[in-house]
């Protein structure tokens, strides 16, 4: 990740940007974009933060201050901004360094084993440091899958607490400081998961908004749906307030977030479907671009498609996980589709009468994939042309009923078909970009580069842009953009006036 690039935008719940995130792929490796987690702009830079009550205590730590890092994916990075919004509105005064820090959280992923391992060993570092009075805190999924048996591997963690508990943080720290010693909440019937108070976006122009938390679907391999829960959808028409207030505020995209986005089932009399909402979402005045992940196949119809068609502020860009070619393999894993089926999903998109871009996940070493099931996956790639691809090897996971499976694949081989298909992926998006050349196209522009006149940001298909233009004040702003040039993960190119 490059910080070549710098900001100086300042909005209401905090100041910052993005920080070129890598993308949760401990196993696994990024061989395209999404989320704009890719892009290559500047660290989040915060300055000191409004509110808080930052009074020092004798051993260098400001009373009422918080760290926090956020391991995993882009619903932990929201999640993230939900936390420090729930505690930047009760004073708290949110700080870079964990020894200045009176409350250090971390908020966890378990998906794959070395995300939770990485948690752990961050947590070691404070069996020697923490210093008096620190409360150290785990949020999210690890926290969520381990429950109170974090107290036991790391006894200098004094609070663990759940995705769907954040809202009664402050209440969860005013324990703490009252003298209790071990705090949990870890409920994941609450209601009131999706609103907080105030949320401190990172992004200035891009928000996003859960719409469905949890996941139904019980894929053999996965942690999601015990530590995040039953599917719970939020209303429309409180999706649809919270749009217009960020409209308000200045955002011009938003993106809609669930584990499996279009299975969104509205809760209210409404009974809004996913693509009237998408649509509804991008009739908000002062709403551009409309993005939305993750989508699960088997909820994925052709409504979408047309909702993209007709309504151009829908981005072109649909993030479709796969995760094998081979039926077989499939089945194993409980996806509730085969590859056939998945590819007639792939053809409504093929068919639309926009150029929408396809990215996925890809899971190498199933238990049982043989090299013919590996090749099927293979031949996958051609057939769909991704332009972008998340790629993992199978990391056993407690809980999942794969964990029960025979014929575990060995690291080596598992590394092997991860190293093919990333090779074979990255050839394919090179192509693909390179065919853009000589086009122009639409880019928001959310990088500025310390070089004179170098910008970057993403297109509607979600591909980012590295470009020049003469123009000194493009930030946050609309551009057209001729495309000059190509490699796997980005397009460069020349600001074109209009
Ligand atoms: N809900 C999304 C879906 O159905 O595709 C994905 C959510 S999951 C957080 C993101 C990706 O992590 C999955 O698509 C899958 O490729 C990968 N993943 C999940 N569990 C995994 C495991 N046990 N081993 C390797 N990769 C895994
Ligand atoms: Fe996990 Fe499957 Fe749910 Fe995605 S759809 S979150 S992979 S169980």
């Amino acid at each position: 990740m490059g910080n070549g690039f710098d900001f100086s935008v300042e909005r209401l719940a905090g100041t910052g940007v993005p920080g070129g995130k890598a993308p949760a792929s401990e196993s696994g490796r990024y061989t395209g974009q999404s989320d704009g987690t890719d892009l290559n702009v500047g660290h989040y830079k915060r300055s000191p933060q409004h509110g808080g009550v930052n009074v020092p205590l004798q051993n260098g730590i400001g009373a009422g201050t918080f760290y926090l890092e956020t391991f995993g994916c882009q619903m932990n990075e929201h999640d993230s901004e939900k936390v420090a919004g729930v505690l930047l509105a009760r004073g708290y005064t949110q700080v870079e360094r964990t020894d200045e820090a009176s409350v250090i959280l971390y908020n966890t992923c378990s998906i794959r084993e070395k995300a939770a391992q990485k948690v752990f060993s961050r947590l070691g570092e404070y069996r020697t440091t923490r210093k008096e009075g620190q409360v150290i805190g785990v949020l999210g999924c690890v926290a969520q899958q381990e429950g109170e048996d974090i107290f036991e591997r790391a006894p200098w963690v004094s609070l663990v607490c759940g995705s769907a508990s954040y809202r009664k943080l402050p209440e969860l720290l005013a324990q703490l400081e009252a003298g209790g010693k071990r705090i949990t909440g870890l409920d994941l019937d609450t209601d009131e998961t999706f609103e907080t108070e105030i949320t401190r976006r990172d992004n200035p122009w891009r928000a996003y908004l859960t719409i469905i938390e949890g996941c139904d679907k019980a894929c053999s391999y996965c942690v999601v749906p015990y530590t995040r829960g039953p599917e719970r959808s939020r209303a429309s028409a409180s999706v649809l307030v919270e749009v217009r207030q960020l409209a308000d505020m200045g955002y011009t995209e938003v993106q809609l977030l669930g584990q499996t986005v279009n299975s969104y089932a509205d809760p209210s009399a409404r009974r809004m479907r996913f693509s009237e909402l998408l649509e509804a979402v991008a009739e908000v005045a002062g709403i551009r671009r409309v993005r939305f992940t993750t989508s699960h196949p088997r909820d994925f119809g052709k409504d979408i498609v047309e909702a993209i068609e007709t309504v151009p502020g829908i981005c072109e860009h649909v993030h479709l996980p796969v995760q094998s070619g081979s039926t077989n393999v499939l089945r194993a894993m409980a996806r509730t589709y085969t590859r056939d089926e998945y590819l007639e999903k792939i053809a409504l998109l093929h068919g639309s009468k926009r150029r929408i871009s396809i990215t996925t996940d890809l899971i190498v070493g199933f238990p049982g994939e043989t090299e013919k099931d590996f090749k099927e996956t293979l031949s996958l790639l051609d057939a769909v042309q991704y332009d972008g691809a998340f790629s993992f090897k199978y990391s056993p996971r407690p809980n999942t009923p794969s964990l029960k499976m025979d014929d575990a694949i060995p690291e080596e081989e598992k590394s092997r078909r991860l190293a093919t298909l990333m090779e074979k992926q990255r050839e394919i998006q090179r192509a693909r970009n390179e065919r853009l050349v000589g086009e122009t196209v639409e880019v928001l522009v959310e990088g500025k580069s310390k070089r004179e006149n170098q910008w970057s940001g993403h297109t509607s298909s979600n591909k980012v842009m590295n470009f020049t233009s003469p123009e000194q004040k493009l930030l946050g702003h609309y551009v057209q953009v001729r495309v000059t040039g190509a490699s796997p993960n980005s397009l460069i190119g020349e600001h074109t006036k209009v």
